[in-house]
């Protein structure tokens, strides 16, 4: 068996060792010298084997393809970026003049570029701050505006995003105190009004981002919360920064500032389909208080995220809305496309229509018609080792294009036929 420091003396694990870091080297070259005391190869092959082993980055989390027809899968990074974005990312990722007046040689205004482009983007806005996300928003608007006071919320906006994130629980550990009004399926103007007094924080509206109620039901509109005499702060969920025509039920900023609200939180890397940030717009005096707020420096954003986020709202539309607002008969002929070349290689592959989604707190009910490749379901788990992710479908694995992008298409047909290649017999199955 070599011993690990003559196989470290490789130059290619040298190079590797300058990219990686030394331990990332060193635990390849330990997998491959188990793979030779087992037997599986030759002692001689250790230092090829190491190599081969090599992870492609210096962290563990890897690129995925989500063909999950989920257009924000929040277990797969939500929003894609834009390329102008990565971009952007990539570009500032070094020292950037992030807090720094590259004019003056003082210091400058941090973040600048994003907020701006951030309130040019969405006029109604007087001013504008961004923290690392909509919970943060939440936290730092509660911890400012409503010390010990009460937040006044309707029992049908209880929300629970996901993987027991509550909005009520986490407003109530900041010490704010919720004062619940109306009922689950009905709550007025006259209701808020009357939880109304000198205990009063804000009133909170909260968009009821991933479930619909249906029947005898009544919602206080933001016009109506406006008029009294508290301010009113709206969660909206998805960022939408102004209406979108394809989610007509879906709140956006400027018609909610619009309509009378103080303020408005939202989160940078669903609908927006940017970074993960939460995003505060609303009037000056406000946005102000929470601006000051000591809080405020504990859920400040990083410069990636800030290029991400200026990039994301100057450049060309994000990936999300890309997909959001894809043709179904584009979609279907990129299946058909796929499926044919596939086919080609004897895989059993057809090109069907499907049924996506918004996901990840945006748009429920909504259903977006789509294509998807139709796999075996033996493919699923070679195809998720190969960082491919589809959804099962009554025993079939299907690959929905809707949310991939165009330009991973033919990484997909990589990945499906090197699955192809490697199966042990069952996988794959007669054409
Ligand atoms: C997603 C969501 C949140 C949480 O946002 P994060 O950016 O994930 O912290 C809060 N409120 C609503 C209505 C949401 O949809």
């Amino acid at each position: 068996m070599p011993r690990t420091d003559a196989v470290l003396a490789d130059p290619r694990l040298g190079t590797a060792a300058g990219r990686l870091g030394r331990a990332l080297v060193k635990a390849a070259v330990v997998r491959a010298q188990e793979r030779a005391r087992t037997g599986e190869i030759a002692p001689g092959e250790v230092a090829d084997a190491a190599v081969a082993g090599l992870p492609e980055h210096a962290t563990t989390l890897r690129p995925v393809v989500n063909a999950t027809g989920v257009l924000l899968h929040t277990n797969l990074g939500r929003a894609p970026l834009s390329a102008a974005a990565r971009d952007a990312v990539a570009a500032v990722s070094g020292c950037a003049d992030v807090e720094y007046d590259l004019a003056t040689g003082r210091r400058g205004a941090r973040g600048r570029g994003a907020l701006d482009a951030l309130r040019e983007s969405c006029p109604e806005a007087e001013a504008v701050a961004v923290v690392n996300n909509n919970a943060a928003a939440l936290v730092l608007a509660a911890t400012a505006l409503a010390p010990g006071r009460e937040i006044v919320l309707s029992r049908g906006e209880m929300v629970e995003i996901g993987d027991g994130f509550r909005i009520p629980e986490l407003l109530a550990a900041t010490g704010a105190r919720l004062r619940e009004v109306g009922t689950t399926n009905r709550t007025t103007v006259a209701d808020y009004a009357e939880a109304l007094g000198p205990e009063t924080g804000f009133v909170l509206k909260v968009h009821p981002s991933n479930f619909r109620i249906e029947g005898f039901t009544a919602e206080a509109d933001v016009a109506g919360l406006a008029r009294l005499d508290a301010p009113l702060v709206v969660d909206i969920g998805s960022g939408l920064l102004a209406p979108e025509p394809l989610l007509p039920r879906e709140p956006d900023a400027a018609s909610v500032l619009a309509a009378g609200a103080d303020l408005v939180t939202a989160s940078a890397d669903k609908l927006l389909g940017g970074p993960q940030a939460g995003l505060i717009l609303g009037s000056a005096e406000i946005v102000g208080r929470l601006r000051r707020h000591p809080l405020y420096r504990a859920l400040r954003v990083d410069k990636l995220t800030l290029a991400a986020l200026e990039a994301t709202l100057r450049g060309p539309e994000p990936p999300v809305v890309r997909a959001l607002r894809a043709d179904a008969a584009d979609l279907m002929r990129r299946a058909a496309r796929l499926a044919k070349e596939l086919n080609a290689h004897g895989v059993a592959a057809d090109a069907v229509a499907g049924e996506a989604t918004v996901g990840g707190g945006g748009a429920p009910g909504v259903v977006l018609p789509s294509a998807a490749v139709a796999l075996p379901g033996e493919f699923e788990p070679a195809l998720r080792e190969r960082c491919v992710v589809g959804r099962l479908e009554q025993g079939r694995l299907m690959l929905d294009l809707r949310s991939v992008p165009p330009s991973d298409d033919a990484l997909v047909a990589r990945a499906v036929l090197s699955a192809h290649s490697a199966r042990p017999a069952a996988v794959g199955g007669e054409a």
